[in-house]
């Protein structure tokens, strides 16, 4: 990693504020589609080897300039994060666990030579521009900002190697409810002709080259009526994520004791925030076991086999979670269980029960130190 000993690090009490002079038209909540829409404003923060971190700016939202030979555009010299501003129901802006973002986007610009920073002073500057941005995050339950804070390597050079100048941006995004009509249930593809991640490889943090390499497959599922991808990884063939989130199963398993699976972080999954939060309240709910362990698809076809398998979902911040209600996996169609109780319902109670909690937690319905009010 870049390290900033001996350079400015960001400062936010010098931050510089150009308000945007035509403010754009707010966009009604039922007519937003995920990540089309975008503020009056964003952040800028530029970086240079020789200095250091600029002073941030928080400007009107425009395109960026950069020459075509612009690291970023040649060798991926990018990554990001993904976080939401809720407003409740008083009106008050709430973050969600904001400190474990601003971390996993310090371990993912490290993991690609991009500068570090100090991740207090550029949250305090993400929050001056929330204030500014508070029109667009709507008040109603479901709705959000969606913040994406981002790192490119803007050096002019074809040579491989880290780059001396940077640019931190944050640019937000009014969002409404992953499922317009309540819970869709998902079918996956199991794929065995890709790989998402390996041991050793960048599986773990937020880098754009992840993600590009994963379309193709994914196109290939949908084309054969599959939503998401079910990444698999080794001879083996073990669960490790499905499309861009974090893979929860539960199940009773051999010994008879109803058990949440989630695979280990062993470097090549992505610590999701929601991963996290999962495994926390399910923990302290005390009523099953809770696993990070290696689960394979032939420990899942056994147990869906043998009516063991109970509820399998995603988990990620656009949709909290996404229940999963059958898998394809080399030829063999695996159902998943919903609602025991309601087969027409599209959800298990478990995995409802940790969206109902989670979002009670998000929106401040439920007092929980993860929610931080702005
Ligand atoms: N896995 C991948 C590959 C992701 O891109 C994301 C989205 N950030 C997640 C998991 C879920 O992480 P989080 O709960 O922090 O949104």
């Amino acid at each position: 990693a870049v390290d900033n000993k001996n350079r400015i690090d960001i400062d936010y009490n010098r931050i510089k504020i150009h308000r945007s002079e035509r403010l754009k038209p707010l966009v009604p909540n039922k007519d937003l589609v995920f990540g089309h829409t975008f503020t009056d404003h964003m952040l800028n923060i530029e970086w240079h080897a020789e200095t250091g971190w600029h002073d941030p700016i928080i400007k009107p939202y425009d395109k960026i300039c950069l020459e075509p030979s612009a690291m970023v555009f040649h060798y991926s010299f990018e990554c990001f994060e993904g976080l939401k501003a809720y407003k409740d129901k008083n009106g008050k802006i709430r973050l969600f666990r904001p400190e474990i973002n601003m971390k996993r986007f310090q371990r993912s610009a490290a993991r690609i030579s991009l500068p570090s920073f100090n991740e207090k002073e550029l949250f305090k500057c993400l929050k001056e521009l929330i204030r500014l941005e508070e029109r667009w995050i709507p008040a109603e339950r479901g709705f959000s900002l969606y913040i994406r804070p981002t790192l490119i390597g803007t050096q002019e050079s074809l040579g491989v190697g880290a780059t001396t100048r940077s640019l931190l941006f944050i640019i937000c995004s009014p969002v409404g409810p992953y499922y317009k009509t309540g819970f869709n249930a998902i079918k996956l593809l199991a794929t065995t002709e890709n790989v998402r991640a390996w041991p050793g490889g960048t599986g773990d943090v937020k880098v754009g080259g992840n993600y590009a390499p994963c379309v193709k497959p994914q196109i290939e599922a949908a084309a054969k009526g599959y939503q998401q991808n079910l990444w698999l990884f080794g001879e083996d063939d073990e669960i490790t994520e499905v499309g861009t989130m974090n893979c929860f199963v539960l199940l009773k398993n051999e010994h008879d004791e109803t058990e949440l699976v989630t695979p280990p972080l062993d470097g090549s999954i992505l610590a999701g925030v929601t991963r996290d939060c999962i495994l926390h309240l399910a923990r302290s709910w005390n009523e099953f076991k809770v696993s990070e362990r290696k689960i394979t698809m032939s420990e899942v076809k056994i147990a869906a086999g043998e009516g063991r398998l109970l509820e399998m979902f995603g988990s990620g911040t656009a949709c909290i979670v996404s229940p999963i209600k059958g898998i394809h996996y080399r030829g063999l169609n695996i159902e998943v269980p919903l609602d025991p109780n309601n087969p027409s319902n599209q959800t298990g109670p478990i995995t409802r029960r940790f969206a109902d909690t989670l979002m009670g937690i998000q929106y401040g319905e439920i007092p929980h130190e993860w929610s931080v009010v702005l």
